[in-house]
């Protein structure tokens, strides 16, 4: 049985007044049945580490060098010292707010994994690129240059996220999520053996909402989801969770 996860992104939203929606959460999710974490702002990790109970906390990126002359990142190991587990990598608004490459996400993801934390991998097409045909090209691609070898079940995670489906209120078809969640499943697969490829979580993430949680969680390769404006407030987040559960 895979682990199943509902992971919530944050990204650039919250200050430490939203540390009462994750205490809210835990309060409601005390003994959950499936692993529920939260990505909020880099500001607060260590705060949100130290009273989020039963629900792990995460990081929304982190640099590929343990230190060093980087103003502005920071590194998985500080990340780990904060007190959080994972780390969400290769965004796909990062991709594009900041250029990066699968390579220096597939770097950042080793970082990850020699720091101890969980790295979630983010994958996804743009609209053009799905209208052109190019979905799985483009899904084998990012999968293959950003999934380092250090890879395990237990430190690896993979979350496909449509670009065109992020904040949009469009999600892709039932069919349309088997048909890429399988294709990843075969792929990590191929890579890794049956032991390890068949074990890596896959989240769906983009315009997930208590509405249609529980229909993309039926589907065999999505074991949960990454949550980004649904995952703010506790009222949102809490009917996703009780979905997979
Ligand atoms: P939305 O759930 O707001 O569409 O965002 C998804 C996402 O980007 C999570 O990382």
């Amino acid at each position: 049985m895979r682990r199943k996860l509902a992971a919530g992104n944050w990204k650039m939203n919250g200050t430490s007044a939203a540390l009462a929606e994750l205490e809210y959460l835990a309060l409601q999710h005390p003994a959950p049945t499936v692993d529920i974490l939260i990505c909020p702002p880099s500001t607060l990790l260590t705060q949100a580490a130290a009273q989020s109970g039963s629900i792990a906390i995460g990081a929304q990126d982190c640099h590929a060098n343990t230190s060093g002359a980087h103003t502005g990142d920071i590194s998985a190991e500080m990340i780990s010292d904060s007190g959080a587990t994972a780390v969400i990598l290769g965004h796909s608004e990062r991709r594009e707010d900041h250029d990066e490459t699968s390579e220096q996400v597939r770097a950042k993801a080793r970082a990850a994994h020699a720091a101890g934390l969980t790295a979630i991998i983010c994958l996804g097409e743009s609209e053009a690129q799905r209208d052109a045909a190019n979905t799985l090209d483009i899904i084998a691609g990012q999968l293959a240059i950003s999934t380092p070898d250090t890879a395990t079940a237990s430190n690896t995670v993979i979350a496909y996220e449509p670009i065109w489906a992020i904040g949009t209120g469009r999600v892709p078809t039932i069919e349309q999520i088997i048909e890429v969640h399988d294709f990843i499943r075969e792929k990590l697969i191929e890579r890794f053996g049956a032991d390890i490829g068949d074990a890596i979580p896959l989240l769906y993430g983009g315009s997930v909402k208590p509405s249609n949680a529980a229909e993309i969680f039926t589907v065999a390769n999505v074991d949960g989801a990454l949550v980004g404006g649904a995952s703010l407030k506790a009222e949102d987040f809490s009917p996703i969770i009780s979905a997979l559960e």
